[in-house]
């Protein structure tokens, strides 16, 4: 294992040089365990985002435009061989930057690793249909690249949201700007590094690190742009679907979520709890899909939330590289907001909050997780997004009452319901306003070939999967006529 970051940091990624951005200015990256400074990172801005789409396009029209698919593959499952070469150091940076606990850094390495493995595959498997026309016809599809794709990613899973999108698009024959979040940006840089190394062509990836409101804004509304894909915050998701509608440009938003889990009386509660407890604490809570609401039935409510709360007495928060169970937040930006939260919820029943380990530096930005008891469905800590290590217990009586309170927010992401009675797995999975639903079982955004997105405010567009390669691609119909 190393520690060092064996790349410039400071460089942008554009038509396969590594440079300055035009302004030379650059951006503090800061270590969420102790608040000290990393390195600098480029402040991209608008100009070099227009380089960078420039060099896409020209990516386009050149070899990696007529690059046929299983090639294209074979660079992605080369890059998926590299990334799972360098798994111990990539964890050390995410867990460095982002503030992940070694352990579930190392696993975003894996699971980067599988989407290029399995977007590798799929490259040359998308097919188009032939279609039965009018009397002298032959009329068939073919799936083409939208183009020009940008990819606006946040901090909380930078490799994994990475591998999913850009190894989608690229896999279609996208060229990809990529600008990942300014405070972690890392594992977005060595994961640029990694492609050319595979062989991918200069300008089919190009990357360029800076602030949203300048950078990011500048992709989004960059005409240039054929496709948009953004996982964010619901604010700024709207702001960049406004953006590129005035391009006329399809986006595709992965945003927030309030995920429910529920919990029946006749539920295996001896498999059910460390998924009720892990899917909301996991990168310490901040998981676009991560279970903030456990909903429980009268039945086992008081044992459910007596077991949630002795979990909750065990988990100890420290600094990533420590690998505890919990990291630091990713900012005191993040903790302010989080612990704004634990205020609004000063009229709430604690369970139970685990402990911050006495050697994390206090210029961390650490938490402590917080379970919540007997919280009204109504509750803003149970409609609100916290993105921070604190889940609400909310009894219910009836699967009736249980529906009407998963469906009450404005999200639907991910739900999960356990019980043994099959009919009522059914008929929930259908009823329950959800892009995921779980049943017996917790994926927080797990599982790569799984598609992935949500309704509501959770956003719109799939990711994730074979359906990936179907957004980011575009359907042509051939209608031809010979008599
Ligand atoms: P954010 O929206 O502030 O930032 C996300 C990205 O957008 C960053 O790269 C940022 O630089 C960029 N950005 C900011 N302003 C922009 C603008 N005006 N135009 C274009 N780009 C801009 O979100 P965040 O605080 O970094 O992430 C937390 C949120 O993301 C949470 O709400 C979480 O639920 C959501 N999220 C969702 C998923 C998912 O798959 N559904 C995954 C991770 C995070």
């Amino acid at each position: 294992m190393t520690n060092a970051i064996w790349f410039d940091p400071s460089l942008c990624l554009i038509g396969g040089a590594w440079q300055s951005p035009v302004t030379a200015q650059s951006l503090p990256l800061v270590n969420p365990s102790d608040g000290s400074e990393i390195c600098q990172i480029a402040r991209g801005v608008a100009s070099d985002i227009d380089a960078a789409v420039v060099a896409a396009r020209a990516a386009l029209d050149g070899e990696w435009g007529r690059m046929p698919a299983f090639e294209r593959g074979r660079i992605l499952s080369r890059l998926g061989r590299l990334v799972l070469d360098r798994v111990e150091d990539l964890a050390v940076l995410e867990a460095k930057d982002v503030g992940k606990p070694l352990t579930q850094a190392r696993a975003d390495a894996v699971a980067l690793a599988r989407y290029c493995e399995f977007y590798g595959g799929a490259a040359d498997k998308v097919m188009g249909e032939t279609i039965p026309y009018l009397d002298g016809y032959t009329v068939y599809t073919l799936r083409e690249p939208h183009g020009v794709t940008g990819h606006i990613v946040p901090w909380n899973y930078p490799m994994q949201i990475i591998g999913r999108s850009v190894g989608a698009a690229l896999a279609m024959g996208n060229a990809c700007v990529l600008k990942p979040a300014e405070e972690a940006c890392l594992t977005a840089l060595a994961f640029a590094h990694l492609a050319t190394e595979a062989g991918l062509p200069a300008g089919a990836l190009n990357v360029v690190p800076g602030l949203g409101a300048e950078a990011g804004a500048a992709l989004s509304g960059h005409p240039g742009v054929d496709h948009i894909s953004f996982t964010g915050s619901v604010a700024t998701g709207a702001l960049v679907q406004q953006a590129a509608g005035r391009n006329v440009v399809p986006v595709t938003l992965e945003l927030g979520g309030k995920s429910p889990q529920l919990v029946f009386d006749d539920a295996d509660l001896g498999a059910a709890l460390p998924f009720l407890v892990n899917a909301g604490i996991q990168n310490a809570g901040q998981t676009c899909s991560a279970s903030s609401r456990i909903l429980v039935q009268r039945g086992v409510y008081d044992q459910v939330k007596a077991r949630m709360a002795e979990a909750y007495g065990q988990l100890t928060v420290g600094p990533a590289m420590d690998d505890l169970r919990v990291g630091p937040l990713i900012s005191d930006r993040q903790k302010s907001i989080v612990s704004g939260f634990l205020a609004k919820g000063e009229d709430l029943t604690i369970a139970a909050r685990g402990q911050i380990t006495p050697d994390a530096p206090e210029t961390g930005a650490y938490v402590q997780p917080t379970l919540f008891a007997d919280v009204p469905a109504d509750h803003v800590l149970a409609q609100d997004e916290i993105f921070g290590p604190v889940q609400v217990l909310i009894p219910f009586e009836t699967e009736k009452q249980a529906l009407t309170i998963a469906n009450s927010t404005d999200y639907g992401l991910v739900a999960s319901i356990w019980t043994r009675d099959g009919a009522r797995q059914m008929r929930l999975a259908k009823r329950l306003r959800s892009g995921q639903v779980f049943i017996n079982n917790y994926g927080a955004g797990g599982g790569v070939e799984l598609p992935f997105g949500g309704v509501g405010k959770s956003g719109h567009g799939r990711e994730k999967g074979f359906e990936a390669l179907y957004g980011f691609s575009q359907l042509k119909t051939v209608a031809a006529f010979h008599g």
